[in-house]
């Protein structure tokens, strides 16, 4: 057994309701799911969170989370749909596996966005700057 939650259920030591497979992707149902249909996508290469993932390994990450996110909403009658990544214990992640939440959306499910604040004074421009200086 792995020490790691999502690559036991990758190599099926701990049984999961598979949605879609192939060479570097797995997604399954979320068993606590935030609504019918939440969705789990992990790349099969165990990475803590997206930003140990090379660029390509993202970017296919997120082109399977783009095919499944469609089968998705379709077969749950979804009206739109948010995708989330926690990255960080401080974001709420809880599992240290890399993993996409597609999570579908009703009309009145219930769900609520985060409470945006405000910028004081330069602030913003001093972040932006030191955005750009990492880029
Ligand atoms: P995180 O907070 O790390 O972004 O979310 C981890 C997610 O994995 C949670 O939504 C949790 O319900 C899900 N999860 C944790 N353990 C298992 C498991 O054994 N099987 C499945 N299907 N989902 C799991
Ligand atoms: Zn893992």
């Amino acid at each position: 057994m792995s020490d790691c939650i999502f690559c036991s259920i990758i190599k099926g030591e701990i049984p999961c309701t598979k949605v879609y497979e192939d060479d570097k992707i797995f997604s399954f149902l979320d068993i606590v799911p935030v609504n019918k249909g939440h969705t789990l996508v992990i790349p099969k290469e165990h990475k803590e969170t997206i930003l140990d993932l090379s660029e390509d390994s993202f970017r296919g990450l997120m082109a399977a989370v783009q095919k499944i996110a469609k089968a998705v909403i379709k077969a749950v009658g979804a009206k739109g749909f948010n995708v989330h990544i926690n990255n960080g214990e401080v974001a709420g992640q809880v599992v240290k596996h890399a993993h996409i939440h597609i999570i579908p959306r009703f009309d009145g499910d219930g769900l609520q966005l985060w409470k945006g604040g405000k910028y004081k004074g330069m602030e913003a421009e001093q972040i932006k700057k030191d955005i750009v200086n990492f880029l």
